[in-house]
């Protein structure tokens, strides 16, 4: 080894100090594998910064490289260097994964195309005949998948609010094997009681499956209240930045069987994601900590604004006091998040579009979760999948408006829905 390195440069007029350059792939003696050791029991901030990454074996880049590449070349018959081809495994998706395992406190994960992949990915491990109990608001796209899934395969499936539990146990069927939780749900920030209903699940022998997408795992860890698997549409808040579409299914501690169950199943699908998206990601996490804190102080200014406002007759923000599930969200979640949505008093389709043309920072447009402040409305927007008695039966009247609340200064945009709400016509 000594032989290959060679000096390249001394510090001038420091002989104490000799710079050389060691060979792509030479060991660290710094110690990196400690540190990657360290990264479980740190700190949430800490973990946002280090977790999944360490510097490149090959020549020590702090971010790691995105391997943009289909195919791996074996070193020799029947070895590699853990990779073949990518649709089964790439280093930047590896990279991305542990992180993301890592800060929702699971064993592992798999990074998918789309939140909506990694929705089908948890599906696919129900057997034939199953039936699923979901979130009566659930995200349109999931009821549309749901659905397909109902005419297309003969899923059974029964929406419900899983916050009346004694109808969660009356719902459940013999073959019944998931639950699916959105929690809190979207559009109307329902929260469903993570561990009274993974019990019940569980008593069942049904699998707990939580989307976590609204709060993060900066905000909400559900496996520390008894789910099964943690489903992600990382296009949100893990990368915070609206550019990517991307989602991961993490597995929980000690569940080696179904860490391989749930990789196996995207490589089946074909539903991973592609190096270049999972680098973003990865770059979105450094700040998710940072992102959410700011986003919720920005949240909880507007919702106490838009309680107090008489144009507004509901606001529906788990923060507030006056959220039914107040209490909930204080034990279950480390915070209440950035999602709201509120209904106008005396709704008319006009008294919307004034609202939805008139806002400023508020950008019309579906998603959620990027440093920029959206609007949408539900009816007309991210729920419009659902058939209209569903939506009613699931309580969203065409009156509501989701909020979904950047970074931004928050009296810009507690201002700017003033002016919004202000011009109403009484
Ligand atoms: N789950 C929730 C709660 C969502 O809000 C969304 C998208 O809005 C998805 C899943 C699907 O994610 P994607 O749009 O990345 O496919």
């Amino acid at each position: 080894m000594a032989d290959d390195v060679h000096l390249d440069s001394n510090v001038p007029g420091n002989p104490a100090y000799h710079f050389t350059i060691v060979p792509p792939g030479s060991p660290s003696r710094a110690g990196w594998a400690q540190r990657a050791a360290l990264v479980p029991a740190a700190g949430l901030a800490t973990k946002c910064v280090h977790a999944g990454v360490q510097p490149d074996p090959a020549y020590g880049a702090v971010m790691p490289p995105i391997y943009q590449t289909s195919t791996f070349a074996f070193r020799d018959v029947c070895q590699n260097a853990g990779y073949d081809y990518t649709r089964s495994g790439n280093p930047t998706r590896a990279a991305l994964e542990e992180a993301i395992a890592l800060l929702e406190g699971g064993m592992g994960a798999t990074c998918t195309s789309t939140g909506m992949s990694a929705v089908l990915v948890a599906l696919n491990l129900l057997p034939h005949g199953s039936h699923l109990l979901c979130t009566i608001d659930c995200y349109g796209g999931t009821f549309r998948t749901l659905e397909h899934a109902k005419a297309a395969y003969g899923l059974e499936v029964t929406y419900l609010d899983l916050a009346d539990l004694a109808a969660v146990r009356a719902a459940f069927r013999p073959n019944t094997g998931m639950v699916w939780i959105e929690t809190p749900s979207n559009p109307l920030l329902r929260l469903t009681d993570i561990r009274a209903v993974a019990d019940i699940a569980h008593e069942r022998g049904a699998l707990a499956v939580v989307d976590n997408t609204f709060l993060s795992p900066a905000l909400q860890r559900p496996f520390e209240h008894g789910a099964d698997l943690v489903v992600h549409s990382t296009t949100k808040y893990l990368n915070g930045h609206s550019d990517v579409v991307g989602g991961a299914v993490v597995s929980p501690p000690g569940k080696v069987a179904m860490l391989q169950r749930i990789q196996s199943m995207n490589n089946l699908l074909g539903t991973s994601q592609s190096p270049h998206d999972c680098f973003l990601v990865l770059r979105g996490l450094k700040t998710l900590l940072l992102r959410m804190q700011a986003h919720e102080a920005g949240a909880r200014r507007i919702a106490e604004f838009l309680a107090s406002h008489p144009q507004v007759a509901r606001v529906h923000y788990p923060g507030l006091a006056s959220h039914p599930q107040h209490a909930l969200a204080r034990t279950q979640q480390k915070g209440f998040g950035a999602m709201l949505s509120f209904e106008l008093s005396g709704y008319t389709p006009a008294r919307v579009n004034h609202v939805l043309t008139t806002l400023r920072w508020f950008t019309l447009a579906e998603s959620l979760g990027g440093v920029e402040s959206l609007v949408a409305h539900p009816a007309s927007m991210t729920h419009a999948s659902m058939t209209p008695e569903a939506r009613q039966r699931a309580g969203i009247n065409d009156g509501v408006l989701r909020l979904s609340i950047g970074i931004e200064d928050p009296s810009d945009l507690v201002a700017d829905l003033r002016r919004a709400l202000d011009s109403l016509p009484a």
